[in-house]
């Protein structure tokens, strides 16, 4: 019997109405056979609004306590959701992570996924039920609540759709698919019919939310398909498959914006061989993920080296580019919060040329300047002022012929 794992994304859910909506939607499905689970995210923006509520408390909650509070926005929803699909006469059971066995390492509020253990669910759906499931959150194995990063149920989705191993999972959301920039931005962006995991992966990294990076390379790696559909509208949506050879035939798939990073100068380091290992290396051992890096020689044997990291990250960055900034006598350190990552993502650039000259060509068009560029096979992304990001968006997207005829 076909196996179906659906995933409802917080603005799905965000009303009453739409939790009747959603649930009339899962019923529908039940009825036309096989066995459904279901995973749900917190109400519209509860999640934000409980971290803010934490900030009001404290100025650095523990991540412990952090993971306590937050996981209780998909408690609310499972729950609603499940009382939901009895009134339309239809049999449900609501879970948290903890409850099905969703068992992930320890760090809080970033956990990762390390078994799931899924007799619960299929003693649930021997008897018929639906089952459903709070996104985003696990237990680690000392029975600490933990949660799976902002935009984690779709990775619970993606993941117990590999433990089950279903047919198909289904990612129900606010727009009818993946699109080739966020409409928001850009008003013209096209819905995609198909995407390779690595594309995908690289969109979602690169900062369009629309999928959690995740729960892509989580879908790589079990090859499950994934189906990302409007819930408020029917329409195929987007399948996020493995790489088919005709994929290749598009130059650029999609672009992005990231407006999540902060960018990390020390200025005036000493010249010599082993000063970017060092800095590299300090930073890399507190943890902090670095991203794109540029070095300027510059006069007198000093130079000043860039970095970015992500916001997030960036106090701790500070106090430690700080240090190592004083032990090798380099002037200062400076930051800048106001940048915008734009990247440009598809499959076919392994086999098209001078697809870089054209993306700074559409910049340079509009005189936005380039304050660094990052390459890789499938991805080029450069690094502008934060006030041209959505600009940047609009003229590479056009540049490219990416938009509705
Ligand atoms: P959910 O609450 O359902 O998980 P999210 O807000 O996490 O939904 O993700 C959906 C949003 O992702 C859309 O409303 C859209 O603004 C944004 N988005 C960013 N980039 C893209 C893209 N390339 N295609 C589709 N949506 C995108
Ligand atoms: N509710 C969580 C968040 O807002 C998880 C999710 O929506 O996927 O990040
Ligand atoms: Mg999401």
């Amino acid at each position: 019997m076909a196996l179906i794992v659906q995933k409802y994304g917080g603005s799905s859910v965000a009303d009453p109405e739409r939790i009747k909506k959603v649930a009339k939607r899962i019923v529908a499905t039940k009825r036309r056979g096989g066995k459904v689970v279901v995973v749900v995210s917190a109400l519209g923006d509860t999640t934000d609004r409980l971290i803010e509520l934490a900030h009001q408390i404290a100025s650095e909650p523990a991540e412990r306590e952090m993971d306590v509070l937050i996981s209780t926005g998909e408690q609310v929803s499972v729950a609603l959701l499940a009382m939901a699909i009895h009134s339309l006469g239809a049999r449900a059971i609501s879970f948290t992570g903890p409850q099905v066995g969703i068992v992930t390492d320890s760090s809080h509020t970033k956990a990762r996924i390390l078994r799931i253990n899924t007799n619960r669910i299929r003693e649930e759906l021997r008897k018929g039920k639906i089952v459903i499931v709070a996104g985003f959150q696990g237990v680690d194995i000392n029975e600490n609540i933990t949660t799976l990063g902002r935009g984690g149920s779709d990775l619970t989705a993606v993941a117990l759709a590999a433990a089950l191993k279903a047919n198909c999972c289904e990612i129900y959301t606010d727009v009818a698919g993946v699109y080739t920039a966020d409409p928001r931005i850009v008003p013209r962006a096209r819905k995609l019919s198909n995407i390779s995991y690595d594309e995908m992966l690289e969109l979602a990294s690169a900062g369009a939310k629309v999928l959690h990076n995740r729960s892509v390379e989580f879908a790589k790696r079990f090859d499950i398909p994934i189906r990302v559909r409007s819930s408020f509208s029917r329409g195929e949506g987007t399948m996020v498959t493995k790489e088919h050879k005709f994929m290749e035939d598009v130059v650029v798939r999609g672009v992005t914006l990231n407006t999540d990073e902060a960018k990390v100068s020390l200025r005036g380091v000493p010249d010599k061989p082993g000063v970017a290992a060092k800095i590299f290396k300090t930073v890399a051992d507190e943890n902090v993920n670095i991203d794109m890096i540029i070095q300027n020689i510059g006069k007198k044997g000093k130079s000043d080296i860039s970095f970015t990291v992500m916001k997030r990250d960036l106090k701790r960055t500070l106090a430690i580019a700080k240090k190592i900034s004083e032990t090798m006598g380099a002037e200062r350190v400076d930051f800048d919060e106001n940048i915008a990552r734009i990247s440009i993502v598809g499959v076919g650039m392994r086999t098209h040329s001078g697809i870089a000259a054209r993306m700074f060509g559409a910049l340079a068009s509009k005189k936005i300047n380039i304050e660094m560029i990052s390459t890789s096979e499938i991805k080029i992304s450069c690094i502008v002022d934060k006030k041209y990001g959505q600009k940047a968006v609009r003229v590479i997207h056009t540049k490219f012929g990416l938009g509705k005829g």
